[in-house]
């Protein structure tokens, strides 16, 4: 993309810092999750219910990445778990220095899971490494099934797609037969997850991918 080229500098100055989180995620055995979405896809909701399913098993905290406000990392700290706010005053995606200045600010010695919600876009949270373990991302029904066709590369990037909000599918027209074959052609690894933090369906499955790979580096 010669999107990419024009940014190289910006790119290649994040990468090396993105470089530097993973060394020091890695050191102490923190597993990060960037989580993707458009906004409104419910990315806070699906943080809350993971959060419910895995607390009494991990030492969980949580970056929050918004344009503005804290509304977000109020309602993490609500439930008892860290959170930090990122503002990025206007920048559209989180860069891996906002994640060091947060990664400064946790306990790191004593956590096992970081779940960074990334700002509200499908675009260019993309083509940012912060350093995590993997990019994970959220199509909600209400959005349409025509996304991947429309923005592929956030599917081609994640390690696995939930798709959120699936107790509106009846009332939607979301074709989930051709979201899922798009997606596995965009890319065939990774395993998609329906949920519903509404009615908690789907929720068990995701929670046991997610499980998988936090043991990964908690027991490396
Ligand atoms: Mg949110
Ligand atoms: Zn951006």
């Amino acid at each position: 993309m010669t999107h990419i080229d024009i940014n190289k500098p910006i790119l290649d100055k994040n990468d090396k810092l993105a470089q530097s989180n993973r060394e020091l995620l890695q050191e102490k055995k923190v597993f990060a999750l960037d989580l993707m979405a458009s906004p409104g896809a419910g990315k806070t909701t699906t943080i809350l219910a993971t959060i419910e399913a895995l607390k009494d098993r991990y030492k969980i905290a949580v970056i929050e990445g918004d344009i503005a406000s804290n509304v977000d990392a109020l309602k993490i700290k609500a439930a008892g778990i860290p959170a930090i706010q990122i503002n990025t005053g206007g920048i559209c995606h989180l860069e891996s220095d906002m994640i060091r200045s947060a990664l400064d600010q946790l306990p790191l010695d004593e956590l096992d899971f970081i779940i960074i919600e990334n700002v509200g876009n499908l675009v260019c949270t993309t083509e940012f490494y912060l350093g995590e373990d993997a990019k994970v991302m959220i199509l909600s029904v209400p959005e349409g099934d025509d996304k991947p066709h429309k923005y592929p590369g956030i599917f081609q990037t994640s390690k696995a797609v939930l798709i959120s909000k699936i107790d509106t599918l009846p009332v939607f027209d979301f074709d989930r037969e051709d979201f899922e074959t798009t997606v596995k052609s965009l890319n065939p690894k990774a395993p998609i997850f329906p949920v519903s933090a509404k009615t908690g369906e789907g929720m068990e499955e995701w929670i046991d991918w997610l499980t998988a790979q936090i043991d990964k580096v908690k027991f490396a």
